[in-house]
């Protein structure tokens, strides 16, 4: 089992601290669907997002295990958890190909901003057609002399309303394949680009997603990150990382989940009896702490082959779909042995069930992973 060093157990005990005020207003933040704007200044103070970025640049130069590490503990402190998604997006999304791909000019203009939170990033991968074949986007960046221009419509992009920075991800050459896909950075205020309105959705309420459009944007052609026709191995490098740190959240969520409800099952009086001396209730909450511990241990180990380079494709997919499905079903299981308490909106578990379901869908679905699975067994 994974062990944790005195300087990492001191950057997750910062988060642990800030876990009530991070959570505070959070379910009057649901219902109306706003971004927690003072949380997010929060986790920049605790520099939270700067934790994989390299200390030139501001950050803390953490390496993948210990950034896991911390996103656990914003899990399993942090109630809202559309704040969580967002923060791991604003760690992921553009930060991560920026610091692996990006020139250093890139780097130096963009990273510190993104490390302190001043810029808020995003990126942009699926389109109102589809998103499970990226393969097939359509938004195009067609080269112009030493600019690149931008056409096309992306959709569902976390983080886009408020966000500063886009990664783009768009087609530059026009056979089909992997080559022909360029990850472009966008500046929000470029003309051509539109950012749409926040969209209402079911769960991660506080943590907004909106469509963007492109009409004849321009952006300098040193704003591509990697080279062109390179966005494909940069898509799958920093997707790797995101359902990684997305999902350890969820883990951290579970844990949470998981002491509430045995606090709950040891208390709430039955006939008999406590809730939990019931059998049927303790093998539910047993399920619950065995899917956790399998998919927490598979989502650090995968995390552990990553840092040592090795194929983790199918240790990616696998994770992801152990994780997203651990939270599903932990959500719905929490919210039936807390009975009638559990469907009120007080009680907080019913948000907690909105905002597990989507971890079947961002990040690839759980059909496309397990499409990856059997691709790689051969069929
Ligand atoms: C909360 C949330 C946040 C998101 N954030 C972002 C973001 O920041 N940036 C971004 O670019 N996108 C984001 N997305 C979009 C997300 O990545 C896509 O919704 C997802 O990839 C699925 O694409 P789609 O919605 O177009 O569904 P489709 O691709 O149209 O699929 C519809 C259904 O068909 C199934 N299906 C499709 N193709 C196959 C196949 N080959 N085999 C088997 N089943 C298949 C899918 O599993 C799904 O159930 C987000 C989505 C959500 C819900």
């Amino acid at each position: 089992m994974f062990s944790w060093t005195a300087d990492q157990e001191h950057l997750r005990a910062a988060i642990e601290d800030l876990g009530g005020a991070l959570s505070e207003g959070h379910a009057a933040r649901d219902r109306l669907e706003s971004f927690p704007a003072e949380q997010w200044k929060l986790l920049a103070d605790a520099g939270l997002f700067g934790l994989p970025v390299e200390e030139p640049y501001g950050g803390l130069g953490q390496d993948l295990l210990t950034t896991m590490f911390v996103l656990e503990e914003l899990g399993h402190s942090c109630r809202d958890a559309g704040l969580s998604f967002s923060a791991s997006t604003q760690i992921v999304s553009t930060g991560v190909p920026l610091q692996r791909f990006g020139h250093e000019r890139l780097k130096a203009r963009h990273l510190p901003r993104i490390a302190s939170g001043e810029a808020i990033t995003a990126h942009a991968i699926t389109e109102p057609e589809g998103g499970s074949d990226a393969l097939r986007m359509r938004t195009t960046a067609r080269q112009d002399g030493d600019s690149y221009v931008l056409n096309g419509s992306k959709t569902f992009v976390t983080n886009g309303p408020i966000a500063d920075l886009f990664t783009v991800y768009a087609r530059t050459g026009t056979a089909p394949g992997v080559g022909a896909i360029t990850a472009v950075l966008v500046e929000r205020d470029t003309p051509g680009l539109t950012v749409g309105g926040s969209i209402s959705k079911m769960g991660l309420r506080t943590s907004p997603f909106c469509e963007l459009h492109f009409d004849d944007c321009r952006v300098p052609a040193d704003n591509v990150i990697g080279r062109p026709g390179s966005g494909f191995w940069i898509f799958d490098y920093v997707m790797k990382r995101e359902i990684l740190c997305s999902f350890i959240i969820n883990i951290g969520e579970m844990r949470h989940r998981l002491e509430r409800t045995v606090e709950y099952a040891r208390t709430r009086r039955t006939a008999t009896g406590p809730v939990g001396s019931h059998q049927a209730v303790a093998h539910r909450i047993v399920e619950m702490k065995v899917r956790l511990e399998t998919a927490r241990l598979w989502m650090y180990e995968t995390a552990r082959k990553v840092q040592l380079g090795r194929d983790t494709t199918v240790d990616v997919a696998i994770g992801k779909l152990l994780a997203s499905t651990a939270n599903v079903r932990s959500a719905s299981e929490a919210l039936q042995i807390h009975g009638g308490y559990g469907y009120t909106s007080e009680y907080g578990l019913e948000q907690q069930f909105r905002d597990a379901l989507p971890g079947l869908t961002y990040s690839g679905t759980s059909d496309i992973q397990k499409n990856r699975i059997a691709t790689m067994l051969g069929l």
